[in-house]
């Protein structure tokens, strides 16, 4: 590694910004190394790379497992962002979660490696040394210094254990719950409303979550010991209550739960099922190919609903579609909230079925049992507008004034004492499973050069086209977009061959991801791009929402 790095930005002061590359490599830094994995070309492109290795920076405490090191990784990165405030440099921290990232990784041996964007500075494409130099050469070595757990304070070393803890302790409620039949888990104490819209730190003077008795559990924890809270049993759970009593915050933490959170957060003991996957309605979106003859029977048009297309889904047809498709790549559990779904596709009411006794929808209500007694598929709703789920819940939770309660027992009383919709169809049909044509996964522009951007969470420039992720709810941070982009090329390129199906090859693409965590969406170890670990669900839909790709063949 080369010395002296501050000085020799000193020395390029005033030469052409390409002059810049020259810097590409490693330098020594006092405890590590810092290398420029790649320079901008010019002052507008996106920053440069820059990746600082720190050995010995972690302790054993805090490396000795996966999770462990994705936690404190994560914490670094908070804590490198808050030193780094004010400066143009860019730490990839991500919000409230706390997700296996490229910008931040501690290894098994203790070695902390971090990676940042550096615009570097060049005003009318001139080096300004000076600058560079006190950026990268000093700011940015004091900064990092700050994180090797020698450096640290005591009240810090305590807080980095904690964030592990806490993360340690939200992977071992989640691995707990499928042995305890459990869908989803809301320990006591739980903020689960959040402060905005648009700002996902908890509220602040909210009511605690407290869970009503009937449901009340206790699950072990390796740090925090027995944690009591509700468990969501498997099967078909309703939550039911006034407008504005918590249904949806209910839903929403729950929904946020297949992801860790750090002290503080509010949800850090509230987890979901991995594979938990909440589905609304999208109208407008493609589908390309899916079977959603489990929800609609016959089309007016005629065409076949086992093998269904659309460039403009409405409501019902994209609920059903995107119901299907996340069964197709393995969901185990559905969530639904009244307030995001397309009415028909979830009720069809006694009258209704006096006056209109062609109606080609089928709506959820008919198929929820025989989709959790035949494909094993639970489902948690939000229903506070129709009566017609009563009878076909097994647990019915009612919020009023934030508080939960169970109510099952009225609510199937009711359901027998009172008159109400007949059942018209039977059984949850086999969804039929695709397979994608891996060439069109395929992210090249229109120059051939290879185009995956983010653009917040809401879209992913995925080649010539652009994905519309709004709907697809559980995305959480801007990373992970782009690296939904990376794991659909990765089929493209790599895994899908034209004759496993979509699911199989998500099952490879978890096995590498099991393998190599985020760095198997890595271009190479010159990659400059922030990329944290999607799951395949979210790949899936991505996959699914993609408007130029082509499905070769249906599996039935
Ligand atoms: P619903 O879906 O039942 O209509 P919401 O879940 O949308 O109700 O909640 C309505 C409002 O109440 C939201 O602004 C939410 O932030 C707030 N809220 C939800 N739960 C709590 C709580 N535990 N403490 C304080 N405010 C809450
Ligand atoms: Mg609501």
């Amino acid at each position: 590694a080369r010395r002296d790095l501050a000085q020799t930005f000193r020395d390029l002061d005033g030469q052409s910004y390409g002059r810049y590359k020259s810097l590409v490599g490693s330098w020594d830094l006092r405890h590590g190394s810092l290398e420029i994995v790649r320079a901008q070309a010019d002052p507008f492109a996106p920053p440069s790379r820059v990746r600082v290795t720190l050995p010995d920076a972690a302790p054993e405490e805090l490396t000795r497992t996966p999770d462990r090191r994705r936690a404190h990784a994560t914490f670094l990165l908070r804590r490198l962002r808050r030193e780094l405030r004010g400066t143009p440099l860019q730490v990839d921290a991500g919000g409230q979660q706390v997700l296996a990232r490229t910008a931040g990784q501690v290894r098994d041996d203790g070695t902390v490696v971090i990676e940042l964007g550096a615009p570097l500075p060049g005003p009318k494409r001139r080096i300004l040394g000076r600058e560079a130099a006190t950026l990268l050469g000093e700011t940015l070595p004091a900064a990092v210094a700050t994180l090797r757990w020698e450096e640290l304070p005591d009240d810090e070393r305590a807080a980095a254990t904690r964030f592990a803890e806490t993360v340690e302790d939200a992977v071992a409620l989640r691995e707990a719950l499928a042995e305890r039949r459990l869908v989803a888990f809301v320990a006591d104490g739980a903020v689960l409303p959040r402060r905005t819209g648009v700002d996902d730190r908890p509220l602040e003077h909210a009511t605690p979550f407290a869970a009503p008795e009937s449901l009340r559990v206790t699950l072990e924890t390796p740090n925090a010991g027995p944690v009591v809270g509700m468990g969501v049993p498997e099967g078909v759970t309703l939550i039911v209550g006034g407008g504005y009593h918590g249904k949806s915050t209910l839903l929403r933490a729950i929904e946020a739960g297949v992801h860790d959170h750090g002290p503080g957060d509010g949800r850090e003991q509230v987890v979901a099922r991995a594979d938990a996957v909440k589905v609304r309605a999208e109208d407008g979106r493609s589908v390309v190919r899916s079977d959603v003859s489990a929800f609609v029977s016959h089309l007016p048009s005629g065409e076949p609903t086992d093998d269904f297309s659309t460039t403009n889904a409405s409501g019902s047809t994209s609920q059903a579609a995107s119901m299907v498709e996340a069964i197709e790549a393995g969901a185990g559990v559905l969530m639904v909230d009244e307030d995001t779904s397309a009415t028909n596709m979830m009720i069809r009411d006694a009258r209704m079925q006096q006056l209109i006794a062609t109606e080609p929808l089928v709506p959820f209500v008919e198929r929820i049992r025989p989709l959790h007694a035949e494909r094993g598929v639970s489902s948690v709703l939000v229903m506070g507008g129709s009566g017609d789920y009563l009878g076909v819940a097994d647990t019915v939770i009612m919020m009023s004034s934030y508080a939960a309660s169970e109510v099952t027992e009225q609510a199937h009383e009711i359901a027998a004492s009172t008159p109400g919709r007949t059942q018209e169809h039977s059984g949850f049909p086999a969804v039929t499973a695709r397979v994608v044509d891996p060439a069109s996964l395929d992210p090249s522009g229109k120059q051939g050069k290879r185009r995956i951007t983010a653009r917040g969470i809401d879209t992913l420039t995925f080649g010539e086209d652009d994905v519309d992720l709004a709907a697809v709810e559980q995305v959480v941070d801007r990373s992970q977009v782009t690296g939904i982009g990376r794991a659909m090329a990765l089929l493209g390129d790599h895994v899908l061959d034209g004759s496993i199906t979509l699911a199989e090859g998500l099952d490879l693409l978890d096995a590498q991801v099991a393998r190599d965590g985020v760095d198997a969406l890595r271009d190479g170890p010159r990659d400059p791009a922030d990329l944290a670990l999607p799951r395949r669900h979210e790949v899936a839909a991505a996959v699914n929402r993609l408007r130029s790709v082509r499905v070769r063949s249906l599996r039935r």
